[in-house]
């Protein structure tokens, strides 16, 4: 006899997960269907493993580059490659079996397997050779399968030579140059982990600046920063091919109307990630895809079909975990009949962990310009605050846009230290629709980096006080 659930998620990510424990929350009786280790790329394969990676280039790039400031001097300062990587992995593992423990206290089975939808309420799990281990019954199906790299058409991605994020977080050794396709969140926090522990960088970007989804004058800042640390970058650049020969990738470059040719020993290849909708019986089901992903009513994260539902990158922009988790939890609730109110997709943080870090909210200047909005717009650098001059932090600065007419924040855009930290202060501000001067007025401690975000507002309407 198969076993039967309330819910059961197809993926075990920070979208699938969270749904389910939501849904045992509120006492449905929920299952997980995961074929790897729990907590889906973010956790194993992306956001976490990358932080530790990160936290290794900060230290070192601070010992070996800053230390003297500090009035330290360090003799036979070097790093163990092999320890970093495994240092990244034994977190994500951790992390992983916390997740485990997460679902058996809120008593959620977790189902090892591939799934597969048979019908709006049958999943098949399947083993690695092929075979239905198991048939599960569900009055509600949650897919919440993720994304994987995409990959350019003319580029085959062999994972040695040319590889994509997973194999660079789990590199054998430091490469000695790095060619790196793709400057958004994944290739420039890859370009600062290398080229910080010496690994000749050069990032090949399709429009004309690093991060080009964020604010122009923080991408200016980063491309600046990243070519004082070494680090050939080539914007409004198209890579036409990319060959291996003797373990060195040749790849073309269409730049300046010109053919350039530029070798190293890896290239990875991070342009953007797809919808996971192959192989799960979405077709037979009928449920309709969109651009490669699955469309839902975002009002409950419905697919077309009933009692199907999905969340999480299978769905679409923005591909981030906290938004995964916003939809499973969402979704969840309105199974159960409450009424939330809809997830705002303008106040969703974006966060950058490389150094100097980026982090941004809501509009862009130039969105706010676009939309016709008349704007007020303070920035306030971190070269000015007492907490950033004492730390040695100096590099960077707050921006806040502000219509001019309400006085309502628009955006806020943030580059440098502890900048995905302090970023959470204006999305809640956003969220709240506060206004520049309930910014102003908020007391902020003394000394803080958060400071600076007071002060970026104030400098808005002419009354920072230490500009
Ligand atoms: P992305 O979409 O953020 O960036 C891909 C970049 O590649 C873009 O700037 C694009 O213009 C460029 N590009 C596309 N085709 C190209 C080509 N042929 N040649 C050169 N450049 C090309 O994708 P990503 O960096 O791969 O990250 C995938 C997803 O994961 C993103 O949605 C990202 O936000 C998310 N992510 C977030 C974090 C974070 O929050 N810190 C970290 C990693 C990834």
């Amino acid at each position: 006899m198969s076993k039967s659930f309330d819910i059961v998620v197809l993926g075990g990510g920070p979208g699938g997960y969270v749904a389910a424990i939501r849904a045992a929350q509120l006492g449905f009786k929920t299952a997980v269907v995961e074929k790897d280790n729990l907590g889906g790329v973010c956790l194993n394969w992306g956001c976490i493993p990358t932080k530790s990676l990160l936290k290794n280039a900060e230290l070192y790039d601070l010992m070996k580059n800053h230390a003297g400031e500090y009035g330290i001097s360090i003799m036979g300062l070097n790093f163990d490659f092999d320890k970093i990587i495994k240092r990244s992995r034994s977190i994500a593992e951790r992390i992983s079996k916390n997740v485990e423990l997460l679902l058996k206290k809120n008593n959620i089975e977790h189902i090892r397997g591939f799934g597969k939808l048979s019908s709006n309420n049958k999943i098949e799990v399947i083993d690695n050779a092929g075979n239905i281990i198991e048939t599960v019954d569900s009055k509600n199906i949650i897919i919440a399968t993720g994304a994987k790299p995409k990959n350019i058409p003319s580029i085959h991605v062999d994972k040695k030579s040319i590889i994509s994020s997973s194999e660079a977080m789990n590199l054998p050794a430091l490469p000695k140059n790095i060619i790196i396709i793709g400057a958004g969140a994944i290739g420039v926090e890859f370009a600062y982990f290398y080229n910080t522990f010496g690994s000749k960088v050069t990032i090949i970007e399709l429009m004309d600046n690093i991060l080009p989804i964020e604010d122009k004058e923080i991408s200016d800042a980063l491309l600046k920063s990243f070519k004082k640390k070494g680090i050939d970058i080539y914007n409004s650049a198209r890579v036409e091919k990319a060959t291996v020969n003797n373990n060195i990738v040749e790849v073309l470059v269409n730049y300046e109307s010109k053919q350039i040719e530029l070798k190293a020993e890896k290239v990875l290849c991070a342009v953007g990630v797809e919808g996971n909708i192959s192989g799960i019986g979405l077709d037979t089901l009928g449920v309709e895809i969109e651009k490669g992903h699955i469309k839902v009513d975002k009002n409950n994260y419905m697919t077309n079909i009933p009692g199907v539902y999905a969340v999480g990158d299978v769905i679409g922009a923005p591909w981030l975990a906290h938004v995964a988790s916003a939809e499973g939890i969402h979704c969840v609730e309105k199974i159960k009949g409450f009424n939330p109110a809809s997830i705002n997709y303008n106040n969703i943080p974006g966060c950058t962990y490389c150094v100097p870090q980026v982090a941004s909210v809501g509009m862009t200047e130039s969105k706010a310009r676009e939309e016709g909005y008349e704007l007020k717009i303070g920035k306030f650098p971190f070269m000015a605050s007492g907490k950033a001059f004492a730390s040695g932090d100096r590099e960077g600065f707050v921006k806040l846009i502000f219509d001019a007419k309400y006085g309502e924040l628009l955006g806020g855009h943030i580059i440098g230290t502890e900048a995905t930290e302090l970023i959470s202060e204006i999305t809640l501000a956003k969220s709240m629709e506060a206004t520049y001067e309930s910014i102003i007025k908020t007391i902020h401690a003394h000394p803080t980096l958060s400071e600076s975000i007071m002060e970026a507002a104030a400098n808005a309407y002419g009354e920072s006080i230490h500009l």
